[in-house]
């Protein structure tokens, strides 16, 4: 039998962090077995409909790389289906009407169970259990049982892939399904992800839409690795794998059943590893596009820092960033004039700033260009020991006058970047300051 397998979201929200990980298990799936993935926009309540959240989704999954299959299905373009099939369950006696709504008579008599592919976990439920249940509401939208089946059936959907939320509803799916005639898909419910409190997954914990975290500046990569390992452990026992080494492992049997827990200190470390694995001139590229589409930092929008700008700065805020938004606060100085805060001044450990800033602009003028590192190094050393201060101390106390904060790439490389006339520029500038306060 062919695999199909669909991503079914309804679109009462962006597509969340969590929603991103049922969409990659299916699209795994599918992919493993030469199958198909489609997307299905479960859009029936429309109490809870958000404008937007459809293309959001589907903007998200693409820049995800979690390509579906044909045309996604609008469930509220099918309404006349889900009544022409709920007409048949009133037909065949299974179903009546009430209030308007159509209701499913469930059939309270034996069990009914199934063999999850989640570790082929058998679930059982007794059906004295169950009750009565709408499946066509008097606006003449599908509950989403109703859409479940028909849908899945009509798209022939094997295995359906979904949340572990679902699986109290299982009994009411296997019903419907019997109930038309039709043969029961295999079920995969998929782990519940919380926090690291062990609570439901929210804002507290950093989770939130994807599309937040793309403007985070987290890579599409990083992301999918990181929820591919909630719940699923690769038998390689690899932590770092690609989309396509995950399609080459991934087995429904190896996701574990119980909850998976949400850490984004382990997210942000992933994105920074996938970040240094990243070629330079290609991260180039990422950066750029990142700040040009995403950041509304202004100044990237005037030009800076411009493809050649951040060609200079890749090796050197490579190995500190964990975002693609950390090369902002890290290196805007190095494009636009610093701001001075005399409390940053008055934590060194140099004594008297402005005094010795006067030295240090001396000693910029006299250097010999270009300034190289050794010279640099040497005559600041020097300095520091004339004064009877620390050379770690006068080094940082250039760095907070060419920079305005204490850290930043490395001294030197940024100065280079910045050049010598804008140096000299900034130091003065930073003697004006500490002289007016
Ligand atoms: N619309 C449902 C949800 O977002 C889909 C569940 C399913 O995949 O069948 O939870």
């Amino acid at each position: 039998m062919k695999i199909k397998t669909r991503f079914a979201p309804s679109p009462t929200g962006a597509l969340h962090i969590g929603g991103v990980r049922t969409a990659l298990f299916a699209y795994l799936v599918a992919r493993k077995a030469g199958g198909v993935f489609s997307l299905r926009i479960e859009d029936t309540d429309r109490a809870r409909f958000v404008e937007g959240a459809t293309e959001d989704i589907i903007k998200t999954l693409k820049w995800l790389g979690l390509t579906f299959d044909g045309e996604p299905i609008y469930q509220s373009e099918r309404l006349d289906l889900y009544k022409e099939h709920a007409k048949k369950l009133i037909d065949s006696g299974k179903a009546y009407e009430k209030d308007g709504a159509v209701w499913f008579k469930i059939d309270l008599d034996g069990k009914t169970s199934i063999v999850d592919l989640v570790r082929n976990r058998k679930i059982e439920f007794e059906n004295s259990t169950q009750k009565d249940f709408v499946i066509l509401k008097s606006d003449g939208y599908p509950t989403y049982h109703l859409a479940h089946v028909v849908d899945d059936h009509l798209v022939e959907t094997n295995p359906v892939i979904r949340g572990a939320e679902w699986i109290s509803s299982v009994p009411k799916h296997i019903q419907l399904f019997k109930a038309f005639g039709w043969q029961v898909p295999q079920y995969a419910h998929l782990p519940i992800i919380l926090g690291t409190d062990r609570s439901k997954l929210s804002k507290r914990h950093g989770a939130k839409p994807a599309s937040e975290f793309r403007s985070d500046g987290f890579l599409p990569e990083a992301i999918l690795n990181f929820m591919a390992l909630l719940g699923w452990t690769p038998p390689s026992g690899k932590e770092i794998l690609s989309l396509s080494e995950m399609v080459q492992e991934f087995d429904l049997f190896d996701v574990n059943n119980t909850n998976a827990i949400f850490d984004i200190t382990k997210l942000e470390w992933m994105n920074g590893e996938y970040i240094r694995k990243t070629e330079n001139s290609n991260l180039k590229v990422k950066i750029r596009n990142y700040l040009m589409d995403i950041s509304d930092n202004t100044l990237v929008k005037e030009g800076h820092p411009s493809e050649e700008e951040i060609e200079k700065v890749v090796p050197l805020i490579k190995d500190r960033i964990k975002t693609l938004s950390d090369i902002v606060p890290l290196t805007d100085f190095l494009w636009e004039k610093p701001e001075y805060d005399k409390e940053i001044f008055k934590k060194l450990k140099v004594k008297n700033c402005s005094e010795t800033l006067l030295k240090i602009a001396e000693k910029l003028e006299k250097m010999e260009k270009p300034w190289n590192t050794e010279i640099f190094e040497k005559t600041f050393r020097e300095l520091a020991d004339s004064i009877g201060a620390k050379a770690g101390g006068v080094f940082q106390l250039i760095r907070v006058a060419i920079s305005g904060q204490t850290v930043t790439p490395p001294l030197f490389e940024s100065i280079e970047i910045i050049g010598e006339g804008e140096v000299l520029k900034r130091t003065k500038e930073a003697i004006e300051f500490l002289q007016a306060v």
